[in-house]
């Protein structure tokens, strides 16, 4: 990264050296659309050399165990260090509040730190195969071993805590890895690869190529010395890199539309709808793939749930997202702010009633609840990804866990109930990666597995399942 009055370079890190070659592309302030960064596109030929070299380091340079876990746990006590650093570097290239970008980077130490107790407990398994007759002079065990080159690509959205998710395991698990940011909000990782190197990773563990998806993304997907992608993003993109890279190992992390059930026993209702209208649905600016879009309330308590969330709601600060007091800041950019309000304005038409916020100024839009919404409304059925949710009444929760499934979406769901038979039954029956009792659908904690079903994905994450997706688990059999 080079410093050009407030005006940074970046570019691509191979084995440990900057590469400033190609077009560069810019990066802006979301907030007030300053200038931030020029960013040089990495071509063709510079992530051949990007692989090339992870590819050299994987076969040549071999991290103990302990090693690993001790530049990791290095790396966790550094970004600590550096908060304040790497939140004012978010907050302008995301547009996310200030209080949100703490808390990522909170969040990021804790991957780090996990990745880095993770490190030092890889183990494989025993196999009976001695119960086996004609086998009892065998003995059988698994090993994991690293897959070798991983490619990780990033979305824009939390490009810290969720790039700790790739790369912290992947370097736990012994792999190299070739990182590619999103082309919107690339700046704040290439401090956290500054962090790496300073901890102690040897050049060449982790390389970083930028650019945009068509283009950098594309090249990374035909380069066949890469053994694995660990992807976050959307379904399009998700679908694509499936489709792309044969019977080579993927995860994808996607999108969705989280349904939510808060039921007629629970309670305290205040709690509830505050935490349905500030974690819920606005956090992030309501950019979280596990962000609550449906919700579904039961009748007997809907009026006053939907009264208090809308009082919650409109008592949010959305303005400079620099300010300590602001809840909401501006979107990722204008045409997305734009596509949202489409998306709620079509569904006016179509009967929906908007109960606070619906209107745009520029990227921003204001917390927006809707009701009166059916399910093949595009705010219902497709991935909406801003501060908006629709709140749905119900009487019959078998209604309602068939309205909860009806989606090709299958992340995070949350259901409020103080009847252990119901939430039970949720825990079954739900057709996602997590249900959340009594919490909403975006609550996550960073030691969890975590993951989609249906179209929200494959493969977990989490610092231990990741390690587990991203080494092969090998068995080796004794004849003796
Ligand atoms: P996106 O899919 O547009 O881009 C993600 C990344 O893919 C970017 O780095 C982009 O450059 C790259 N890319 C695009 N086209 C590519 C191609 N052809 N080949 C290779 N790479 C390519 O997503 P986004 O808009 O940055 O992020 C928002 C999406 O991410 C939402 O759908 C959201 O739900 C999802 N998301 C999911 C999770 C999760 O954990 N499940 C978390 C955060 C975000």
């Amino acid at each position: 990264m080079t410093n050009e009055r407030d005006v940074i370079t970046i570019g691509s890190i191979i084995g440990g050296c900057a590469d400033f070659s190609g077009e560069t592309f810019p990066v802006y302030n979301k907030y007030n659309g300053e200038l931030l960064a020029h960013v040089h596109k990495a071509s063709r030929e510079v992530v051949e050399r990007a692989v090339g070299n992870a590819l050299h380091t994987f076969k040549t340079n071999t991290l103990s165990p302990a090693e690993r876990s001790g530049i990791l746990s290095k790396a966790a006590r550094m970004l600590q260090e550096r908060k304040e650093q790497f939140a004012a570097s978010l907050v302008k290239e995301v547009g996310r509040t200030i209080k949100d970008c703490r808390v990522e980077i909170d969040r990021a130490v804790t991957t780090f730190t996990i990745a880095a107790e993770e490190a030092k407990r890889i183990t494989g398994h025993c196999v009976p195969i001695a119960g086996q007759p004609g086998n009892e002079n065998r003995l059988s065990f698994t090993i994991r071993v690293p897959v070798g080159v991983v490619c990780a690509i990033t979305p824009f959205n939390n490009p810290i805590n969720l790039t700790a998710h790739k790369i912290a395991p992947a370097i736990a698990a012994g792999n190299a890895t070739v990182l590619k940011p999103a082309e919107l909000t690339p700046i704040s990782v290439m401090l956290l690869v500054e962090v790496l190197q300073e901890a102690g990773l040897p050049p060449g563990f982790l390389n970083v190529v930028n650019g945009f998806g068509h283009e950098t993304g594309q090249y990374l997907l035909e380069d066949d010395r890469i053994n694995m992608y660990t992807f976050t993003g959307s379904l399009r993109v998700g679908k694509h890199i499936k489709q792309s890279t044969g019977i080579r190992k993927v995860t994808l992390e996607l999108g969705s539309n989280s349904p939510n059930i808060i039921h007629r026993d629970a309670g305290p209702l205040d709690e509830i709808a505050q935490l349905s209208a500030l974690r819920g649905f606005t956090t992030a600016n309501g950019q979280a793939c596990t962000s609550v879009q449906r919700l579904y309330v039961h009748k007997d308590i809907h009026d006053e749930i939907t009264a208090k969330m809308v009082q919650f709601a409109s008592t949010l600060k959305v303005g400079n997202p620099e300010e300590s007091d602001t809840d909401i800041g501006p979107l990722i950019s204008g045409k997305e702010a734009a596509r949202i309000e489409a998306w709620v304005n079509e569904a006016v038409a179509e009967g929906a009633q908007i109960l606070c916020g619906g209107k745009r100024d520029g990227s921003f839009y204001q917390p927006t609840i809707v009701t009166n919404v059916k399910p093949d409304m595009k705010i219902m059925c497709q991935e909406l990804f801003g501060p908006v949710i629709n709140i749905v009444p119900y009487d019959d929760i078998d209604w309602v866990f068939e309205q909860t499934n009806r989606s090709e979406y299958g992340l995070q769901v949350g259901i409020f109930t103080n009847d252990l038979q119901l939430a039970m039954r949720a825990a079954h029956e739900l057709e996602a990666g997590g249900v959340n009792i009594n919490d909403v659908s975006s609550f996550r904690s960073d030691i969890m597995p975590y993951g989609g079903i249906k179209n929200s994905g494959l493969g977990k994450e989490g610092p231990r399942y990741a390690i587990e997706e991203m080494t092969d688990e090998r068995i080796v059999n004794i004849k003796m």
